[in-house]
């Protein structure tokens, strides 16, 4: 194609919105145009890019036995609320009503909508199993969008979804979609590793991801220093501490004094204990509590406490109307002070059962309480698996209800008392019981401290020399020890250091269950006549994200440097002095004769100086380029520069397109994926 007849509007500034390289230069390379926040029009370089990814994808994923529908961006949502995706979607899910009065989602994925096709059209095992797979628009209302198209609102994924009747058939599928992403992102030129990683809320019992490890990568991984094991950071699994931590001890503990409370007012975050007792926080014993999310419990408490606090209102003001009541009295007025104080104790009634169906409320809450050392952190996903359920951060006034503490000064002394035996006194002397048994997690690091600092459940308190085992249960009914915490530096998986890299997340495969298929009623019928519920794995790609990574580890000063299966073009060809025709005359001999050859070229046929040429030339990052200029086309020569080079080799004029060829099918040839991956 001729550079001329391109919209392609490269810039020479660095654009002041764009933070990371891929996203300058997507910019600078004039491939995308920003709309609004997280939203994206590609130009035709950009768009040629994608459509080469694109192409990339669809011929693996059909060689791998994958079929290619085109599902509804838009999709009604009781489709969500029949797997309560609805809700775990959140703020992400971009939701609207429609003109009667329907809720809709775009797509953020598409598991319902594919679920509910096999579900009407698959009945036997006959049929099975069935790969669909798609190529098209996903929406997320991202809470940060960021980093151009790495972290868009809109984007293009490529989400396929299988379907089976036995687990052997899952799996058999799930290794095959594995090594077609492996020779996809070959193909692609990306550097990846793929790394073990947690279900999150699609769910399921298996998962990997596939990363490119870069410095602007969101994801951290976590691994061994040859790959040969690689996490997520929410799923890294790190060896338990050995012995007791022989660390000397600060101020903070003594294994062989008792418990001591000490008095630590305003003083609740892990820093500001430290600072206050001149501790450091791996002498803390951290406590935080979480519970198993459930919205009917929030709504209840949220109406009952709107409810508290207009009666508190009324009540104040019917106080203060009792109140100038009995003083007209005893000024000698006539007033009806009983019909007043009788509506004060009615109301006082009410106030106080209200407060008791707000006990109750949050006697029906799961907790989970989880204990570590000062200085790591919880991680949710790890915990929610050793829980058996999904958690979250437990609000405030749940945390001061089950602690009777302020936030800050929760601990593990009588932690699993509290869960058990949790007593609340209702009106007229009723007591209850707690209904739920709750958990208390404790990682494997704590039981190794010798004593710690930690919270008194008390507002303004913690305590010190708390031993673990001695002052609170390592074990027993509702006491777990398992690994709930993020990976650290210094940690080691089966006795190997790990290390820490930034990654981003290009495709991820999982394997479902049967969630979707039991939800959503997609059956089959097996061979006794039994009806059994599909199992399911799905295949997610980000197409925007590849070229984006590509340019993230592609790139010098000049701009970018893309892989010849995915940049726009694979040879650009640069005549230098336009206006003369034995040069145009080459140049163009060149470009028809290599687009006979079936190459995807581009023609810089604009009147420009070549310092212009050349710099655009950079900027594109096609990685081989032709120069014909009039000084060395005198001598029968033109120079060929891989965009990787520092320098252009000299080739005859006459062997260009041989050379240009040759070149081409050694870079294609080092994208060739391997025959295992
Ligand atoms: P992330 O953790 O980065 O938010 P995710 O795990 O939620 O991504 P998946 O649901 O696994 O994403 O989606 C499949 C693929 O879609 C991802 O591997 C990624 O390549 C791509 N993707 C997801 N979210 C975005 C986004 N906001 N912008 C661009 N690509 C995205
Ligand atoms: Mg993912």
């Amino acid at each position: 194609m001729r550079y001329s007849q391109l919209l392609i509007p490269t810039v020479k500034e660095v654009p002041a919105e764009a933070e990371i390289p891929s996203h300058q230069l997507m910019i600078r390379a004039g491939f995308i145009r920003k709309l609004a926040s997280g939203t994206y029009t590609y130009l035709p370089l950009g768009w040629r890019c994608l459509l080469k990814i694109i192409q990339i994808v669809r011929e693996e994923m059909n060689a791998a036995g994958a079929q290619e529908i085109l599902m509804p961006i838009l999709q009604p949502m009781e489709l969500w609320q029949q797997t309560g995706r609805d809700v775990d979607y959140g703020q992400t899910m971009c939701r609207f009503q429609d003109r009667h009065g329907r809720e809709n989602a775009l797509a953020p994925t598409a598991e319902e909508v594919v679920t509910s096709l096999v579900a009407g059209e698959v009945s036997s095992y006959k049929q099975l199993p069935i790969n669909l797979y798609q190529i098209h628009d996903k929406f997320r209302d991202e809470f940060r969008p960021r980093f151009g198209v790495l972290r868009s609102r809109e984007f293009i994924m490529k989400d396929a979804y299988s379907f089976h009747a036995d687990a052997a058939s899952l799996e058999e599928t799930y290794r095959r979609m594995y090594e077609a992403y492996c020779r996809i992102f070959t193909r692609a030129g990306l550097k990846y590793v793929t790394v073990e990683a947690d279900s999150g809320p699609i769910g399921g019992s298996a998962s990997h991801e596939f990363v490119v490890p870069c410095a602007a990568g969101e994801d951290v991984i976590v691994h061994t220093e040859d790959f040969s094991y690689a996490a997520n950071i929410e799923k890294a699994d790190v060896d338990p501490p050995a012995g007791t931590d022989t660390r000397e001890q600060g101020t903070t503990g003594n294994a062989v004094l008792p418990m001591e409370e000490v008095h630590t007012p305003g003083v609740g975050s892990i820093e500001a204990v430290c600072a206050f007792l001149n501790a450091k926080p791996a002498e803390m014993i951290k406590t935080l509590i979480y519970w198993r999310p459930d919205l009917d419990i929030v709504a209840q408490l949220n109406e009952a406490k709107e409810k508290i606090s207009q009666l508190e209102f009324q009540l104040k003001h019917e106080k203060f109307t009792l109140e100038g009541a009995i003083e007209d009295v005893e000024r000698g007025y006539q007033t009806d002070v009983f019909a007043e104080a009788a509506d004060v104790s009615t109301h006082e009634r009410e106030l106080e059962e209200l407060k008791w169906e707000v006990g109750s409320l949050y006697r029906k809450i799961t907790f989970v309480i989880a204990v570590t050392r000062g200085d790591h952190e919880v991680n949710i996903a790890k915990a929610s698996r050793v829980a058996g359920g999904h958690i979250e951060m437990a609000f405030p006034d749940m945390i001061e209800w089950l602690t009777g503490a302020a936030v800050g000064f929760a601990g593990p002394v009588d932690a699993s008392k509290r869960l058990l035996g949790k007593v609340i006194e209702g009106p007229r002397g009723m007591k209850v019981k707690f209904q739920e048994k709750g958990l208390v997690l404790i990682d494997p690091s704590v039981p190794t401290m010798p004593s710690g600092v930690t919270g008194a459940n008390k507002t303004d308190y913690h305590v010190r020399n708390v031993v673990p085992g001695r002052d609170f249960p390592l074990a027993g009914d509702n006491v777990v020890v398992a690994d709930i915490r993020n990976a650290v530096e210094g940690d080691t998986h089966q006795g190997r250091k790990l290390l820490f890299s930034r990654g981003i997340e290009v495709g991820h495969v999982f394997k479902l269950g049967t969630k979707y298929s039991e939800k959503l009623g997609a059956t089959f019928l097996d061979e006794q006549g039994r009806r059994l519920p599909c199992i399911m794995g799905c295949y997610g790609i980000g197409i925007n994200r590849i070229l984006a990574s590509a340019i993230e580890i592609g790139h010098d000063e000049n701009g970018c440097i893309l892989p010849a299966g995915i940049a726009p073009f694979e040879v650009e060809i640069v005549p230098l002095n336009c206006d003369k025709p034995a040069v145009m005359d080459e140049a163009r001999r060149i470009y028809d004769e290599l687009r006979a050859a079936g190459i995807d070229v581009l023609i810089d046929d604009r009147d420009a100086r070549p310092g212009v040429k050349f710099k655009d030339a950079d900027l594109l990052g096609i990685p081989l380029r032709v120069v014909v200029g009039e000084k060395s086309l005198k001598d029968g020569n033109v120079e060929i520069k891989r965009r990787t080079e520092p320098k252009p080799t000299l080739v005859s004029a006459a062997s260009a397109v041989q050379k240009t060829q040759d070149i081409l099918a050694q870079m294609r040839n080092e994208l060739a994926p391997k025959q295992r991956c």
